[in-house]
């Protein structure tokens, strides 16, 4: 039997499963241009919408000079400047995969610090 070959998408949630990535550095690991990316993303946000197990992070785009935050962007692509003080310096958004397991939804009461 043939290995089973895994789609571009498929190793974009695997590679974003528990970190968070710029498309540029998704871009790099797939070896194919951020803009397929960009298209690939787009299909995966909606598979995991629908999956129960898992969750989509975005951490949206900041600008490096104002530290403006784009919250209420909803598009995955950079925006170009900032609409506060006009900089280019925009750190791209990132994004990542959550799992959510079976057992999810218990609180960490364990989470003291020392
Ligand atoms: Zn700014």
């Amino acid at each position: 039997m043939l290995p089973p070959e895994r789609t571009p998408r498929q190793r974009i949630m695997e590679l974003l499963t528990g970190t968070r990535l710029t498309t540029h550095q998704l871009a790099q690991m797939l070896a194919i241009p951020e803009r397929q990316v960009e298209d690939h993303l787009v299909h995966v946000v909606k598979s995991i919408t629908r999956d129960k197990t898992s969750r989509f992070v975005l951490e949206p785009s900041r600008c490096q000079d104002c530290d403006f935050v784009f919250r209420d962007r909803r598009r995955l692509t950079r925006p170009s400047r900032c609409p506060h003080c006009r900089s280019e310096g925009i750190a791209a958004p990132r994004y990542g995969i959550d799992s959510v397991g079976p057992q999810a939804g218990q609180v960490d009461s364990k989470a003291s610090g020392k």
